[in-house]
């Protein structure tokens, strides 16, 4: 097949590790970078070009879109979508789940456990905003933050109403959550490709730090998941739309619950902690899945 994979360093663990697969398999695969890219959108056939040369043949598409570029990322991917290319990811799914808010909604919607988490635009409620998710501690998250950036916990209950008005001053928009105390700076990535948890990773914050990200210090240890688990991280994936997500947990008193879904898991952690082959998975996926026909949405929305 003839693959590419959107990414901005083809240095990077993730993608170089699905090349190093792909070509395993036989595959014809190369990274391309999305920001490097211009396109026809307007034309009967449209297309997509990259240093000077049309990009045409590909049978399937890896998006690795980063957050700081979420923007034209997608419309890259969309614009692969219009042209019937297979995308792993499609762009209406990665652009709902970069949103926290929006991801958490539709989540809930299904009945997936979330922690309690609120939101609100004037910070003339924060009070009654305090008081929806009970009150101190609370974790105050930047909607668009990533990495561990942008999530504050607040012990008391003055803190947590100065930290919100403090980022709503600066026309931040955040949501609020109940502090799960309980998850002892822990928390758990399943790694999802189609239908299945394919490896799953605990993550430990570093000692201080509620905040088990791997850029905070966090490490990486094998767990065993629970059936339910494995089923809510499955449930996550196909409610977002994703093929391949890396869905977090966290384990409360009252069963997993999901605090996001990412679209652009990274490999590195992941096979290092499990030993397992996630990039040849990946590619395994792609080679059962990637018809044009199987693209649900065609960019639409
Ligand atoms: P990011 O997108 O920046 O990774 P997350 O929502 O995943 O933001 O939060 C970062 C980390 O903070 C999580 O991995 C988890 O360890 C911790 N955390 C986030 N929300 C909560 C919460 N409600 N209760 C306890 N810990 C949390
Ligand atoms: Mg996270």
């Amino acid at each position: 097949m003839k693959i590419a994979i959107l990414s901005r360093n083809k240095e990077l663990y993730s993608p170089s590790r699905m090349v190093e697969e792909a070509r395993a398999r036989g595959h014809e695969i190369r990274v391309i970078d999305p920001l490097r890219c211009y396109m026809n959108i307007t034309s009967h056939k449209p297309s997509i070009h990259f240093k000077g040369e049309p990009l045409e043949g590909y049978e399937a598409i890896i998006p690795r879109i980063g957050a700081s570029f979420t923007f034209f990322g997608t419309a890259v991917v969309r614009q692969f979508e219009m042209m019937e290319v297979y995308c792993l990811n499609e762009s209406v799914a990665i652009t709902r789940s970069r949103d926290k808010l929006r991801s958490l909604q539709l989540l809930s919607r299904k009945g997936i456990g979330l922690p309690i988490t609120g939101f609100a635009h004037s910070t003339k409620y924060t009070k009654e905003l305090i008081d929806l998710v009970h009150g101190a501690p609370l974790v105050i998250k930047l909607l668009e933050g990533t990495q561990g950036l942008g999530v504050v916990l607040a012990e008391t209950y003055n803190a947590g109403e100065s930290v919100i008005e403090a980022f709503r001053g600066l026309k931040a928009n955040i949501l609020v959550q109940e502090f799960i105390k309980e998850a002892d700076s822990k928390d758990i990535r399943c790694f999802v490709v189609g239908n299945k948890v394919v490896a799953a990773m605990m993550r430990v914050g570093r000692k201080g730090d509620f905040r088990s990200n791997i850029h905070r210090g966090g490490s990486v240890h094998k767990v065993k998941i629970t059936p339910e688990e494995r089923s809510t991280a499955v449930r996550a994936a196909r409610i977002m739309g994703l093929n391949v997500a890396g869905v977090d947990l966290l384990r409360s008193n009252h069963g997993p619950v999901v605090m996001e879904v990412n679209s652009s898991p990274g490999l590195r952690g992941i096979e290092t902690a499990t030993g397992k082959n996630v990039a040849k998975m990946i590619i395994e996926f792609i080679e059962k899945n990637a018809l044009s026909s199987n693209t649900k949405t065609k960019g639409q929305g």
